[in-house]
This record gives C-alpha cells, sequence and structure tokens, in this order.
C-alpha cells in the first residue's frame, strides 16, 4: 500500500523516532508499504518518520534504473564506526522535493541493524551506499540534510517548499 511521504516543514520530521523489540508481521508489512512507496517515488531510501511512523526503520535500495532490485531493510540501525575521511554528494529528500544541496560526510561507516527477519546483522559501506545509510539513520533523529547548510541556504529551501505546500493547498472553485 502507497503511504503519503510528509513534507518539510513538518513538525513530525523533528521527532526523535523509538527503537523496536522485534521484527513481527505488522513491522514486516509497513517495512513492505515502505519500499513500495519509495519505489513509487521514486527514491532510493526512505525512512518509517517520513510516513508519519515514529520508528527507528529505513529501506534502501541504490540499484539504478535497469539493475536488479536490492532492497535493504534496517531496523534500529546503530552506525558503530565512521571513518576520518569524506565525501561529497549532491543530495535530495523525499521529504524536501526538488531540493538539492552537497553534503560532506564520512566516506565509510559501519553499522549494525536487525534485517526483515529480525535477524541481526553488520554492515560496512562505502560510497553511495554509505551516505544514504546516514541520511537515512539522520532522519530517525529528526535531522535533515538542509541542517548542514548554511542558515541562509536552509531558510531559503524551506521559503521555497512553504511556497510551494501553499500553492497546492490552493484550491480554485
Ligand atoms: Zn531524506
Amino acid at each position: 500500500m502507497l503511504r503519503k511521504i510528509l513534507i518539510e516543514p513538518d513538525p513530525i520530521l523533528r521527532k526523535k523516532c523509538d527503537p523496536l523489540e522485534n521484527v513481527d508481521t505488522t513491522t514486516k508489512k509497513l517495512m513492505d508499504d515502505m519500499l513500495e512507496t519509495m519505489y513509487s517515488a521514486p527514491g532510493i531510501g526512505l525512512a518509517a518518520v517520513q510516513i508519519g511512523i515514529l520508528k527507528r526503520i529505513v529501506v534502501i535500495d541504490i540499484a539504478k534504473g535497469e539493475e536488479k532490485k536490492n532492497p535493504l531493510f534496517l531496523v534500529n540501525p546503530e552506525i558503530m564506526h565512521r571513518s576520518k575521511k569524506t565525501s561529497v554528494y549532491e543530495e535530495g529528500c523525499l521529504s524536501l522535493p526538488e531540493q538539492f544541496a552537497e553534503i560532506e560526510r564520512p566516506a565509510e561507516c559501519t553499522l549494525k541493524y536487525l534485517d526483515y527477519n529480525g535477524k541481526e546483522k553488520q554492515l560496512k559501506a562505502d560510497g553511495l551506499l554509505a551516505t544514504c545509510i546516514q541520511h537515512e539513520v539522520d532522519h530517525l533523529n529528526g535531522i535533515l540534510f538542509i541542517d548542514y547548510l548554511s542558515k541562509l541556504k536552509k531558510d531559503m529551501i524551506i521559503k521555497k517548499l512553504v511556497k510551494k505546500k501553499k500553492e497546492t493547498e490552493r484550491v480554485i472553485v
């Protein structure tokens, strides 16, 4: 089932999400919905908070266009190590439509998480995946990529989003 993605500014996107005790069928159904919503958007990552659910759940798939789908489900992801070396990617976000900015983050990270079946896993990521994981884990702590920009740039983006929200709410009869 497709879910509605929350758009900044929205106070829910600023909330800290709660860990799950285990992965049950409700969690799996939610992860299926999140993946479907992310593919349909389309995007390469989605955190549960972006559809209004304050749980520490993330779905990611960085496979491009024709490549075979390769979904990654992260429950309670915890980054245990970040490299000193950094990399820069132009980031966007499904909660900040059509807004992009270059963000510098640690180039590699190691994390532990529970997978789709609730099994404990570890993963060492680099490149785009490392950036994507850090972007999504930030969501679970109420952090958006615009928080890394200067106040001026951040305010400009928020202003544009507010304007766009008003336009979509406008009804002419
Ligand atoms: Zn995002």
